[in-house]
């Protein structure tokens, strides 16, 4: 069966990624359908903190102002601390720019709900619809989608095509896009603690020689926690044992001690997460972009995955509003031709990958710092927090970065200052801006 429908985008996907596609490319008045296997959105823990980068596009689209309206959180710094809660690191949001001075926080579904409510009469979204594969023609380009919904198939075809559909994304490896994909040895147990004696100000990271514990606040007076764990230890626990270890993971922290007598009362809320890096070899294949996790994962504590996923819709859809000029207005016929497709597909892949290896790097980096139980990994990651936290330029140039308005790549020789290998004559001067 055939949709005669006429699309100019397909997205299969309704995540970070897939919303934020379809709201840029609706704005540029195409005509977009957006599809996702899931009925509903789902209610889980993968990210709640939005980055500078990320809320200057946010900004544009109204969906800020919906976020901050539903209550999100506003964010001034990102500590790393020691387990009795001395500040190492301590990256301060409000020496960047004036309007990129804060995180924000909400809950991945509130996110996902904002994105979803603005988006325009351009976008239609169907749910419960399983995309099985990508559609051809002779040369191998990539000219629609085959959907299932109700065990029935159809066929959309439209020039664009945006893979949006996760890190396992099954229309990258339709397409033949391979990629580096590193599993690191380690879970992350997320607890949503509601009512907490004691609530952190920061997006506060403890260390401790058995992991990471983070916390920041959310909404309603709650509190987001991640606890580090090996990969093997919470094999076969049931609740009690669940809640006994989470009772002593959080017990180690002396600064988290006041969330301790909610913490029983938080695990129904306990969800475990595995831990990937990704990075894909291209961003593009004939008629199709990827965008979000299907071309780009990182370590959940860099809080850099939906940021990179909403600034690349964004690049893509810019790159496309360029090519269209002051072509027919929306709801005339096609305003997109191939031509205009692969020229921005390949100026996308051209502006964003070496961006996203820059960005995969710095997260990388920053993640083996606070994450890596070896011996060798914690005495460096210590060495390199601390010297980075005592050094003024450094810590602007890393704060910069992980706010998403970078690059600006350390070089070597900051590497071996940050480690503390090399003095920094420079410490002092803190770049402008
Ligand atoms: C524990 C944790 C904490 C995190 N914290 C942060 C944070 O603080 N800040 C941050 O920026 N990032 C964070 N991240 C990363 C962030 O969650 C991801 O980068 C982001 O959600 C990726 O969005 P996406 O749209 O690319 O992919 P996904 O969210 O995986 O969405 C993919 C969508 O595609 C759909 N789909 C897949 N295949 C098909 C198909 N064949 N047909 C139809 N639909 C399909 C799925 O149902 C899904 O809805 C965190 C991640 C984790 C795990």
């Amino acid at each position: 069966m055939s949709d005669s429908t006429h699309y100019d985008a397909l997205v299969c996907g309704a995540g970070v990624g897939g919303l934020a596609s379809a709201r840029a490319l609706g704005e540029l008045g195409l005509r977009v359908l957006l599809v996702d296997r899931q009925r509903a959105p789902l209610d889980v823990a993968k990210g709640e903190v939005l980055q500078p980068g990320a809320l200057r596009v946010l900004r544009r689209w109204g969906t800020e102002r919906l976020l901050r309206e539903r209550s999100a959180v506003g964010l001034d710094r990102l500590v790393v601390r020691t387990a009795r809660g001395d500040a190492l690191m301590a990256l301060d949001y409000r020496q960047l720019p004036d309007g990129d001075r804060q995180l924000l926080a909400h809950d991945h579904l509130a996110i996902l709900t904002s994105l979803a409510d603005g988006l325009g009469p351009e976008v239609e979204i169907r749910r419960g619809v399983l995309v099985q594969e990508p559609l051809r023609d002779d040369t191998g380009r990539v000219t629609g989608l085959r959907l299932t919904q109700k065990g029935v198939s159809h066929d959309v075809r439209a020039p664009l095509v945006v893979a949006a559909d996760g890190i396992s994304s099954r229309l990258r490896r339709a397409v033949g896009i391979g990629g580096r994909r590193v599993d690191y040895p380690h879970r992350l147990v997320s607890l949503d603690i509601a009512g907490p004696a004691w609530r952190p100000e920061d997006f506060a990271a403890y260390l401790t020689d058995r992991g990471l514990r983070l916390a920041y606040p959310l909404p309603g007076g709650r509190v987001r926690l991640y606890l580090q764990t090996r990969s093997d230890e919470l094999r076969g626990l049931d609740r009690g044992r669940l809640e006994e270890w989470a009772a002593q993971a959080v017990g180690e922290v002396p600064a988290l001690h006041g969330l301790v007598p909610a913490l029983a009362a938080a695990a129904g809320s306990r969800q475990i997460f595995s831990v990937t890096r990704f990075l894909s070899d291209r961003l593009a294949a004939p008629g199709l972009a990827l965008v979000g996790e299907a071309a780009y994962a990182v370590h959940p504590m860099a809080a850099q995955g939906m940021n990179t996923a909403i600034t690349s819709a964004a690049a893509l859809a810019e790159q496309i509003g360029r090519r269209l000029g002051d072509r027919p207005a929306a709801g005339g016929p096609s305003r997109l031709d191939t031509a205009t497709v692969d020229a921005a597909l390949h100026a996308y892949q051209a502006e964003r990958l070496p961006f996203l290896v820059q960005a995969a790097q710095t997260s990388g980096n920053a993640a083996r710092m606070v994450t890596d139980l070896s011996w060798p990994g914690r005495v460096v990651g210590r060495r390199a927090v601390r010297c980075t936290g005592a050094n003024p330029r450094l810590l602007h140039t890393v704060t910069y970065n992980m706010a998403g308005l970078g690059p600006r790549p350390l070089t070597p020789l900051d590497r071996l200052q940050q480690i503390g290998l090399l003095p920094d004559p420079r410490a002092h001067l803190v770049p402008a801006g």
